[in-house]
């Protein structure tokens, strides 16, 4: 079953290379001891995870001992945010995006909740943000910036080191999420004045429940889990060692591989979206064209619902994710789509088709083979379209509302 998936949903997670995989596994079995133990059972194995952070800092271009280990994505963001936020003083402002991960979002209005100031800057149609409304909404009171780096359901990738730049100007911190960019495009933190910076093992062929956290020297941020000394006491709790040797090598792996990998996932995403935008009629990306990661390609199919995509997919062995969530009766479009004013008809039919390393030309032909048809045969059931009466129903923000990864 598992290998006769078709899987274009590698945002939301990848497979463990393999290499990786046998790099880690000694550390689940025959190597399980604690690396802050005095034995040498446990304490040899320190030198595992410095060459892990060795291994994370070359593929970042910054110093091993700014590499902080965590569960992932969320606890990296979550950290950043609240902080640095502990130890800003006076400062009490917080700018992100409306089109961040929830792992941001989220706790960016549970801060405003407690009192600091939030300003969301909007994007426009192609999901690009107007760098003069950054620079208007800088204030003297403005204690960190948190900005991603290439957005999960578009792959549109923001100007990060123009944004680094005009925050720095302003003596504010920068915070980017970058847990859909590394190991997809080249992140160099030698010339990008980026203070923080979030990563997720499982988006770059690591396990789920590590990642990393990369903290600039001199830069002041509490920590999110206290407790232990562990990670000079930035992230307290015994290491994930088996983790942390497996983010370690697939840092080593992205670095080796990334620009001959990134042509061929390119290419095979191109053809993806050129023959279905062919294929299919009222069709169309969503996302700058240009500034955009290599693997990710979101398409409303219009009039039909994402939900229903997908499931039709999923029956003939076709993973991929929707921009919508049918949540209790109701369809709640994404937050992104959404921020995009993409309208309605097209949010709704929105799908997300995400490859990796592993995605094979055949994969992409089977891609190509199915959807058109399950777009057309949808379309013909459905009550909405260009000659029909019906329209979707607009969404409510009081309704919950489920995200892609
Ligand atoms: N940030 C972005 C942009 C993501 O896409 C995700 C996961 O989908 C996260 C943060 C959360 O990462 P994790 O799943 O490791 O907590």
């Amino acid at each position: 079953m598992a290998d006769k998936v078709v899987y274009l949903d590698n945002n939301a997670t990848t497979r463990v290379a393999e290499e990786v995989f046998e790099e880690m596994k000694p550390y689940l079995t025959e190597n399980y001891g604690n690396a802050s133990s005095m034995h040498k059972f446990g304490g040899r194995l320190r030198h595992k995870i410095d060459h892990a952070r060795q291994q994370a800092a070359a593929l970042l271009g910054c110093e091993p001992d700014e590499i902080i280990f965590t569960s992932g994505g969320t606890e990296s963001d979550t950290t950043a945010l609240r902080g640095v936020l502990e130890r800003s003083g006076q400062k009490q402002h917080l700018i992100t995006t409306r089109v961040e991960h929830p792992a941001v979002r989220t706790t960016a209005k549970h801060l405003q909740k407690h009192g600091y100031r939030l300003t969301e800057l909007p994007v426009d149609r192609y999901g690009r943000l107007d760098l003069d409304q950054l620079t208007k909404a800088l204030t003297e009171d403005t204690a960190l910036v948190s900005i991603m780096f290439a957005n999960n359901e578009t792959g549109v990738i923001f100007p990060i080191d123009k944004i680094a730049r005009i925050v720095k100007s302003k003596e504010a911190l920068f915070h980017t999420d970058a847990v859909q960019a590394i190991g997809k495009v080249p992140v160099n933190l030698k010339d990008t004045p980026i203070d923080l910076l979030s990563i997720s093992g499982h988006k770059l062929h690591a396990p789920k429940g590590v990642g990393i956290l990369y903290v600039r020297r001199g830069t002041s941020v509490a920590p999110l889990l206290v407790g232990g000394h562990q990670e000079f006491g930035m992230r307290a709790g015994t290491e994930n060692i088996a983790g942390i040797v497996a983010l370690g090598k697939a840092c080593e792996l992205a670095q080796q591989n990334l620009a001959e990998e990134n042509q061929r996932v390119r290419a095979l995403r191109d053809r993806l979206e050129k023959e279905l935008l062919q294929k299919c009629p009222d069709a169309r990306v969503n996302g700058d064209i240009e500034a955009r990661l290599p693997n990710t390609a979101n398409i409303s199919f219009e009039y039909v619902e994402g939900e229903a995509i997908l499931l039709l997919l999923d029956q003939v062995g076709i993973a991929a994710s929707s921009g919508s969530a049918c949540t209790s009766g109701s369809l709640e479009p994404s937050h992104v789509l959404r921020a995009m004013g993409i309208p309605f008809t097209a949010v709704h039919g929105s799908i997300r088709f995400s490859l990796s390393r592993y995605t094979t030309d055949k994969e992409i032909d089977c891609v190509i083979e199915h959807t058109p048809g399950i777009v057309k045969r949808l379309r013909e059931l459905s009550p909405f379209g260009p000659d029909k009466d019906a329209a979707p129903a607009a969404p409510s923000d009081r309704a919950p509302q489920l995200t892609i990864e």
